[in-house]
């Protein structure tokens, strides 16, 4: 890494998204690190594109730097779009957040969902410069299959033949939402923060 290379913080607490996220960004220069252990932003937004405006701009002013916000969703057809924003507070683990969701469903055989992410990118002075939305659709599996975190397990994506949890890294960057919302900003965000 050159000691000129511009810093990205991720703005999230979750080790396991910012190294995926960290992986996606792989291949361009940037000093790409996670947001200050214990810091906690409230999630208040009613979109899921307000809460990485807020996430990011946050962190950006904070850190003094640049910083990069996810935040997603699943959205279970069967269940009106549920939990969707309410993904994380769904339940208070993520065993627990599976449990409670294949509870609901019971043996539906309706179980078309799908994930959504919102990313916003704020300069470091807290201005959103950039953000982009992506969505993944897939299935709801009737029991867990790989070892992910969220809701990995049970998510299934037809044309992959396997779940979120099971996908290499490189393909869920191409098939899954958050990938698809990163995507989206790259270039543009090479060319606002010059790397
Ligand atoms: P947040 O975007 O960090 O607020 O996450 C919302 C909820 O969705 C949490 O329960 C996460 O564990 C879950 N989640 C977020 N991204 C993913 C993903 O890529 N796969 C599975 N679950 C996810």
């Amino acid at each position: 890494m050159s000691r000129n290379q511009k810093i990205l913080v991720i703005a999230s607490g979750n080790p396991t998204k910012v190294n995926e996220i960290r992986a996606m960004l792989a291949p361009v220069a940037l000093n790409v690190q996670q947001q200050p252990k214990g810091l906690e932003i409230e999630e208040t937004g009613s979109t899921y594109l307000e809460n990485a405006r807020l996430k990011a701009s946050q962190v950006a002013l904070l850190s003094g730097n640049w910083a990069l916000a996810d935040d997603s969703g699943l959205e279970v057809d069967a269940l009106g779009g549920a939990p969707g924003i309410f993904s994380a507070r769904y339940a208070p683990s993520d065993k627990e957040r599976i449990n409670r969701l294949l509870q609901e469903l019971k043996q539906t055989v309706y179980r078309s969902a799908g994930f959504h992410s919102a990313v916003a990118l704020s300069d470091p002075t807290g201005t959103i410069r950039l953000e982009a939305e992506g969505l993944c659709r897939g299935e709801i599996l009737t029991e867990p299959r790989g070892d992910g975190f969220g809701y990995d397990p049970v998510f299934w994506i037809r044309e992959a033949n396997s779940t979120y949890a099971q996908l290499p890294a490189h393909q869920k960057m191409k098939l899954g939402s958050r990938g698809k919302a990163i995507r989206a900003i790259a270039t543009e965000m090479g060319f606002l923060m010059g790397f």
